[in-house]
């Protein structure tokens, strides 16, 4: 058995946004206390993703003053919606509610979350890169005694909370005896690099296009504009469909790649392509065990089921795990914080995850699709509705339904001639 030398207040497996901004935050409420931050990964690491990060992350960063790691990115100022038969519509970012800033920025996974994690190694978090994440034990004391290793030796750590950022495949999950997500509530997405020397000149701005039915039935596509000529660009289905229609991922990327051909964008370079999956919230594991460990991120499926969207809702339960739990780490009581932690993330978001999983069964049909579109391209607070569920923490009410059905059922010319009045 080996000695256990250090004693840490926090161990974080996963220095993804979600676990880099929990120790940044775990620092910034209490510098003294002793964090360590685990990867099986040297950073810079890639992460396959859209890289595209909107308002959230803005406001996340800007809570500890750390939104200077975004100078100088190109700003994204609208989205292009298409679906079937080309219908198609471009709008601006909408001012959302409950954020200050209503920018999008695409960023390559590989830069962003190295310039998190360096903030974090700014406030002396101990980090482990190339370590990975074996085992934890319980100790007598209710401490867990955790165990990393690499190619060349185990540690073994000590620590008062562990908290799961370890992603979609979850390890800490797994010692937890949670299941994954069903295939239903997952997705499949592949993503590649491209260079395009016109696409900014086709959409005559820097757009997020989306593409939802068209290359891949009941998926959807996206083209996310980065610096310069770089395009970042993938398509995603949910997991079930894509087993039960025996799908290939390289091929339906592929068939977007003919389709960003077809509407005169010039695609040249695809390169690092990656597949990767995503678990929804709109199934989410409980831990019942009285232990103090937590999950957040992809390791808790907090992945919005209709955008696809989940740097923000991981970095926003690291923080507000570190908030819940950051004064009570000596007492007995670190498990309330985390049950805290996890009522607190459940109020923010349920209703808004809810209205994006509904969305998301709405957009399975090529028939809704087309009226939303229809309807969203006569209708300005349609569509910037949707925006808001992509890029905000917007919800259904009652009264939102309700417009809504109404302005499903109307005949377009009406719908046209109300939006002009
Ligand atoms: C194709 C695709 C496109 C996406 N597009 C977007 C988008 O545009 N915008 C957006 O907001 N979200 C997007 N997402 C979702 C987003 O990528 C995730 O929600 C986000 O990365 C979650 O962050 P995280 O910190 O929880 O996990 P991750 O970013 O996955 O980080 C987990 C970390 O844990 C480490 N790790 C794993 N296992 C171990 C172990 N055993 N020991 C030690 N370390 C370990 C990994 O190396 C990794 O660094 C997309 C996802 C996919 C797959």
């Amino acid at each position: 058995m080996q000695k256990i030398t250090n004693l840490y207040d926090v161990l974080i497996v996963g220095a993804g946004p979600a676990g880099s901004n929990a120790a940044i935050s775990y620092k910034k409420l209490n510098p003294e206390l002793k964090v360590g931050l685990i990867d099986k990964s040297i950073f810079p690491r890639d992460k396959s993703c859209g890289d595209a990060i909107g308002p959230g992350v803005i406001s996340a960063l800007k809570r500890f003053n750390n939104e200077h790691i975004l100078e100088n990115e190109p700003q994204v100022v609208s989205t292009t919606l298409y679906g079937p038969d080309n219908i198609g519509i471009q709008n601006y970012i909408p001012k959302v509610k409950n954020k200050e800033d209503s920018i999008v920025y695409v960023i390559p996974r590989v830069d962003l979350d190295n310039r998190i994690l360096s903030l974090a190694k700014d406030l002396d978090v101990d980090v482990f890169e190339g370590f990975s994440f074996n085992m934890f034990e319980e100790d007598s004391d209710k401490k867990l005694i955790v165990s990393i290793k690499n190619n060349n030796e185990e540690i073994k750590l000590k620590t008062k909370i562990l908290v799961g950022a370890d992603g979609a495949n979850s390890r800490v999950r797994k010692q937890l005896n949670i299941d994954t997500n069903s295939d239903w509530h997952k997705a499949i997405a592949i993503r590649a690099y491209i260079d395009s020397p016109n696409y900014l000149d086709i959409f005559n701005e820097r757009t997020l296009m989306f593409e939802i039915n068209v290359s891949a039935d009941k998926g959807y596509a996206w083209a996310f504009p980065s610096k310069g000529n770089l395009l970042n660009i993938g398509i995603g289905v949910p997991l079930n469909i894509f087993k039960k229609d025996k799908l290939d991922i390289n091929k339906l990327l592929d068939d977007f790649v003919f389709q960003l051909e077809q509407r005169g964008v010039i695609v040249e370079n695809i390169r690092d392509e990656k597949s990767y999956l995503l678990p929804f919230a709109s199934s989410r594991p409980k831990i019942k065990k009285n232990i103090n460990v937590a999950l957040i991120g992809d390791a808790s499926s907090m992945i919005n089921p209709m955008s696809g969207e989940g740097i923000f809702y991981g970095m926003e339960a690291g923080y507000l795990l570190a908030k819940n739990t950051y004064g009570i780490l000596d007492n007995q009581n670190i498990k309330k914080g985390i049950d805290a932690y996890e009522k607190a993330f459940s109020r923010r978001f349920k209703k808004h995850y809810l209205s994006c999983a509904l969305a998301r069964l709405l957009l399975q049909s090529t028939f809704m699709t087309k009226r939303l579109l229809k309807v969203a391209s006569n209708d300005q607070d349609t569509i910037d509705f949707v925006v808001e569920l992509l890029f905000d923490e917007a919800y259904l009410t009652f009264g939102e339904v309700v417009k809504i059905v109404y302005k499903f059922l109307l005949p377009s010319k009406l719908l046209i001639l109300l939006s002009k009045n």
